[in-house]
């Protein structure tokens, strides 16, 4: 009974119960984009895993993959022992770098979240460079735990335990630029802002030990960072030595419409976290860096569970399909198309403050329809009202989570293998549910 799996739920397990509390729905199968709830009902899945899902549930690949090592009795758990699992799955991840990076790059497994592979990367860089300042972004996101947490835009605030202050520089934000500008203007100032700040000698900034940036901000708000602006944070980074260490957790392994978003950019980042996609919808973790970072000294960074060999299966059978099937450029399609029919609906649906993303990374920021726009433009973020959305669109069977400053922006993150059908229908569902609730 369905109700009564909610009901123990939410009796057993903590107030935070991140999205039982906001999706109420008992999942028991899944295919492809398609969840099915224990009360039969069926719904399309634009959350996909927080974006972990590349290929959808239970795609055939990543299921074979994971049979074959049950059935090959080799153990599942080996520490991070080296084996020919671990060999096939790094050699298929080096192979989806960019180049420059990957010519000299090294790998730790961290695990098994995102959050374990950012404190990695900020270990790393405190321990390469001798210093321990940070420099993060307005309204980023890099996980949960301490250190993590201090990296984060907003999270840190209220949520106890984070390790650390950064500095926060300006990450471009288009609808609600804080320069009273968009576009390459806004990104051009945002850069200039933080070059200043840096070259200050008053300006109380102490020497960083890395820069972390998302390249397309996720839980942010799905603010996808202008490849003119992250060129100048990498110019900007390395003229004070400073590691740049970029998060791709969220925007890899196709998601954005390139294998790593980084490369929309060309800009060759220092460190690199990696996470979610990768490990084929399993839990997989990893930081990767250039060599010359490679200063840890023997155990300097250990732990039990970091050498899933399931998940390093299914994901190096993942990251191969979407090489192979050429998913990444289907995502940069796929997300320019929707994108074109996002703001159609934007022009017809006033609570569709902005329509945003790159590939299948989009935003629809949720704005109150009766309030008066600022002078660019921008109406008052309505969380209520996006949440209302969400459950609106729930009812008529589509998956989709909030995120954002004031989480008000509705996220979508579909499999790079969602078909065309699938989109028309996750669109029609969504101006349907925006209409409806803001009716
Ligand atoms: N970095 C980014 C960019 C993320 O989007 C997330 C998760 N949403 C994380 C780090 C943390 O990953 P995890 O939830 O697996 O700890």
């Amino acid at each position: 009974d369905p109700e009564a799996i909610l009901g123990r739920q939410a009796a057993r397990e903590s107030a935070a119960r991140t999205y039982a509390r906001s999706l109420p729905i008992v999942p028991v199968r899944a295919q492809g984009m398609t969840v099915e709830g224990a009360d039969g009902r069926r719904y399309l899945d634009c959350l996909s895993g927080a974006g972990s899902l590349a290929l959808g549930h239970n795609h055939p690949v990543a299921l074979q993959a994971i049979r074959e090592l049950l059935d090959s009795g080799a153990p599942l758990h080996v520490l991070d022992l080296a084996t020919p699992v671990k060999d096939a799955f790094t050699t298929e991840l080096f192979a989806s770098l960019p180049e420059e990076f990957a010519r000299d790059a090294r790998i730790q497994f961290c695990g098994p979240a995102g959050t374990d592979a950012v404190e990695a990367a900020l270990k790393l860089v405190r321990t390469a460079t001798g210093r321990s300042g940070l420099l993060a972004f307005t309204g980023a996101y890099h996980g949960m735990t301490a250190g993590a947490l201090a990296a984060g835009g907003d999270r840190a605030a209220g949520l106890g335990g984070a390790a650390g202050r950064p500095v926060r520089l300006p990450f471009p934000y288009d609808y609600r630029c804080p320069f009273g500008l968009g576009g390459p203007e806004a990104a051009r100032i945002a850069a200039r802002w933080t070059e200043s700040l840096l070259a200050d000698p008053k300006g109380g900034v102490e020497p960083a030990a890395g820069m972390i940036v998302e390249p397309v901000q996720g839980e942010g708000g799905v603010l996808p960072a202008p490849d003119g602006w992250l060129r100048e944070m990498r110019r900007i980074s390395a003229a004070h030595g400073i590691p740049l260490i970029v998060d791709e957790v969220q925007t890899g392994v196709g998601r954005t419409g390139a294998f790593w978003a980084v490369q929309h950019s060309g800009v060759v980042p220092d460190v690199m976290v990696v996470s979610k996609a990768v490990g084929g919808s399993l839990p997989l973790a990893a930081v990767v860096y250039r060599g010359e970072l490679d200063v840890w000294a023997p155990g300097a960074h250990a732990g039990t569970f970091r050498g899933n060999q399931l998940a390093m299966a299914a994901g190096a059978a993942t990251l191969r399909f979407v090489r192979e099937e050429r998913l990444a450029e289907r995502a940069a399609a796929l997300g320019e198309r929707m994108l074109a029919r996002l703001r159609a609906l934007h022009c017809l649906l006033p609570a569709m403050g902005d329509v945003r993303g790159r590939g299948l990374m989009l935003g629809v920021e949720i704005v109150d329809p009766e309030a008066d726009a600022d002078p660019l433009g921008a109406r008052p973020a309505a969380p209520g009202l996006a949440a209302a959305v969400r459950q609106e669109a729930l009812r008529r069977g589509l998956i989709v989570e909030l995120g954002g400053r004031h989480d008000s922006v509705l996220r979508l993150l579909p499999p790079l293998t969602m078909t065309d059908e699938q989109a028309e229908t996750v669109l029609e569902r969504l101006g349907e549910a925006v209409h409806a609730a803001s009716a």
